[in-house]
C-alpha cells in the first residue's frame, strides 16, 4: 500500500508504527515523521483511520457491563469457588449453601 510518491518517511517504516502511534506510544521525532507523511500519503492516512476506528470499537465493546444480574451470579460463583494455584486440578467449588 503506497500512493508511489517518494516521502521523507517511508509508507513500509509509517506502517510499521501504524499501532504505535494510533496508541499515541510514538516517541516525538516519529510522531512529527508520521503526521507529516499521513498528509502526503492517502493511503497510510486510511490505514491509520481503519486501525483508529477498529481500536475504538474494540475499546466500546471492552467496555460494555453485564447486567446487574449476571455481576452477582459472577460473584456468588466466584466466592464458592477455590482455586489452589500450582494444582491445575484443584479448582473447586464449595457446595451450594
Ligand atoms: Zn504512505
Amino acid at each position: 500500500m503506497s500512493c508511489g510518491n517518494p516521502h521523507a518517511t517511508p509508507c513500509t517504516e509509517v506502517l510499521a508504527l501504524v499501532d504505535v502511534f494510533v496508541d499515541g506510544e510514538a516517541d516525538e521525532v516519529h510522531v512529527v515523521a508520521i503526521t507529516a507523511h499521513l498528509v502526503e500519503c492517502p493511503p497510510c492516512a486510511r490505514q491509520v483511520a481503519v486501525v483508529r476506528d477498529f481500536k475504538a470499537v474494540i475499546r466500546r465493546a471492552n467496555s460494555t457491563v453485564a447486567p446487574a444480574g449476571l455481576q452477582t451470579q459472577i460473584r456468588a460463583r466466584l466466592q464458592q469457588t477455590t482455586i489452589v494455584f500450582g494444582q491445575a486440578e484443584s479448582i473447586e467449588r464449595k457446595p451450594d449453601a
